[in-house]
């Protein structure tokens, strides 16, 4: 027997908790949220930033994507299984993107998406959640006295965006993330009445009659949604769940045998993310004991003189492991990096299916430096960053420069490193852009009661990690479903 609601919520990431939370503030109806993944409540490897690496295989859908374009999928492309999604996964980085990209958004065809019209979204989560920086470690406070010693200021980016070195604003309030399941949803048992948490509960198909979304069926029965099916799966799986239910490329979805309820031809397309290369050194000592987690200082370049806002964005590591382990930057001894990565890199990647199920995982395609500009300025960002390295203050923590090493010294043999270590900073977005698979009120086109409010729907890459992006998406979401 199917369960009945008024609003569906499919995923309770980053963006799925903020709706729900807001429409059960604003409305009556019935609301049920789903999430495939376990709940994060009272789980320290999920809630604790500094239990990061406690958090094992089952918290991810365990994605790999390639590349380059027609590399193997070689990246581990984490994606969060928990409520809470990548926001309880990920290393809290929380800048409020400069006004330009919103202003860029409404360019591209947002209309009512420009940077005067978000900031009531951004004034709505700085009263929900917390926002601090941690404690500098002496080693981070080195990567600040070199970007100094270099002619960079010092800048605080929790209030501006612009060349300078710093630390990150964290969402988080001491160790305890920030993330919207924690700032949004708990205590789950104290939600009001008419908002179900469901978790361990998966979406495998949507139920679409007469052109109009009226439910899912999910690993828990059917749920009916009278009013609307709201898709937060994230920039990979609304896509996904999508053309499982008939809608996306027709041609793709008849390969798999799909009916095709709608073509639509830009989805799953246009995937942007930020891609990044590291320098890495070998330190004179060990560096250890930081208090919150091993990214604290970053620093931003504007390398292009006309860009709009800074072009580069560096993660400085206090060891050299991210998400996963990388064998391509093993070191002998202690070491530390710098990660510049390109803010608003225009090459374009897709998610296409691999099967005719959601367990099947999707083929992630990067397509990394399929814009030649991508990998030029990721090329300048590292020549600037060795530059760092031989600074006073980094030779005062710092052996040698072990990746690249003094072999890379041309341009074409930054380019060639470049293609061989690039990683990803896990920022996919604009799969399911406004304009192109959802109008500016977040409707998909062509189907009546379905909206998307997470990081697919980006018009366009923002400057910044994009978390606090996605969660000012969701805080417009609430209003578009609620038509005001
Ligand atoms: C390792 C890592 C580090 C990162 N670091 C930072 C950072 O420091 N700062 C920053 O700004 N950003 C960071 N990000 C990116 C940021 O966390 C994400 O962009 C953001 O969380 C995306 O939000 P979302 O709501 O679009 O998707 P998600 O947060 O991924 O939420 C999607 C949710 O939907 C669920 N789901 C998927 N399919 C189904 C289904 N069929 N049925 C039910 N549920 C489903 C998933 O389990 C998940 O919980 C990082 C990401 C990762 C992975």
């Amino acid at each position: 027997m199917a369960t009945h609601c008024d609003y569906l919520i499919i995923g309770g990431g980053s963006s799925g908790a903020v709706v729900a939370r807001r429409l059960a503030e604003r409305t009556s109806g019935r609301i049920i949220l789903v999430e495939a993944g376990k709940s994060d409540e009272g789980d320290p490897a999920a809630v604790d930033l500094t239990r990061l690496d406690e958090q094992t295989a089952d918290y991810d859908w365990g994605f790999r994507a390639a590349p380059l374009a027609g590399s193997p999928p070689v990246l581990n492309y984490a994606r969060a299984k928990l409520l809470g999604g990548c926001a309880n996964h990920n290393d809290c980085a929380f800048i409020r993107p400069p006004d330009s990209d919103f202003d860029e958004w409404e360019r591209l065809g947002a209309t009512g998406w420009n940077a005067a019209a978000m900031a009531q979204y951004w004034q709505r989560i700085t009263e929900t959640i917390a926002i601090e920086t941690a404690p500098c470690h002496p080693a981070s406070r080195r990567f600040i006295e070199a970007g100094l010693e270099l002619g960079l200021e010092e800048v605080d980016f929790g209030r501006e965006v612009r060349p300078g070195v710093g630390l990150f604003p964290l969402n988080a309030k001491g160790r305890l993330r920030q993330s919207s399941s924690v700032a949004y949803l708990h205590p789950i048992a104290a939600l009001p009445k008419h908002l179900e948490v469901r978790t361990r509960c998966m979406a495998n198909r949507l139920i679409i009659e007469n052109g109009r979304a009226a439910g899912a069926e999910t690993s828990r029965g059917e749920i009916r949604a009278a009013r609307a099916v709201v898709l937060a799966a994230g920039s990979i799986q609304t896509p996904q769940l999508m053309m499982l239910s008939g809608l996306g490329p027709a041609a793709q979805l008849k390969d798999h045998g799909i009916a095709v309820i709608r073509d639509m031809p830009h989805l799953g397309r246009h995937l942007r993310d930020h891609v990044a290369a590291p320098v890495v050194w070998e330190t004179h000592e060990q560096v250890s004991g930081w208090e919150i987690c091993p990214f604290e200082a970053t620093m931003m370049l504007q390398l292009e003189r006309r860009a709009p806002a800074p072009d580069i964005l560096f993660h400085f590591g206090l060891r050299v492991r991210e998400k996963y382990d990388d064998a391509r930057l093993a070191t002998k001894g202690p070491a530390v990096k710098a990660s510049p990565n390109v803010t608003r890199a225009k090459s374009e990647g897709s998610v296409r299916l691999s099967g005719p199920a959601m367990t099947d995982k999707p083929e992630i395609a990067l397509n990394y430096f399929d814009d030649p500009s991508d990998l030029g300025l990721l090329a300048e960002a590292l020549k600037f960053t060795r530059r760092l390295g031989q600074t006073k203050a980094m030779q005062a923590l710092c052996r040698a420069e072990v990746h690249p090493g003094p072999s890379v010294q041309t341009d074409d043999d930054w380019r060639a490193y470049i293609r061989s270590v690039c990683e990803t900073v896990y920022h996919p977005c604009c799969t399911a852009a406004i304009g192109r698979v959802v109008t500016p009120e977040l409707k998909v086109m062509g189907v009546d009661g379905l909206f998307i409010a997470d990081a697919s729907v980006f018009a366009s890459l923002v400057t910044v990690n994009i978390n606090a992006a996605v969660m000012m998406v969701a805080e417009k979401a609430a209003d578009c479903i609620l038509g005001s």
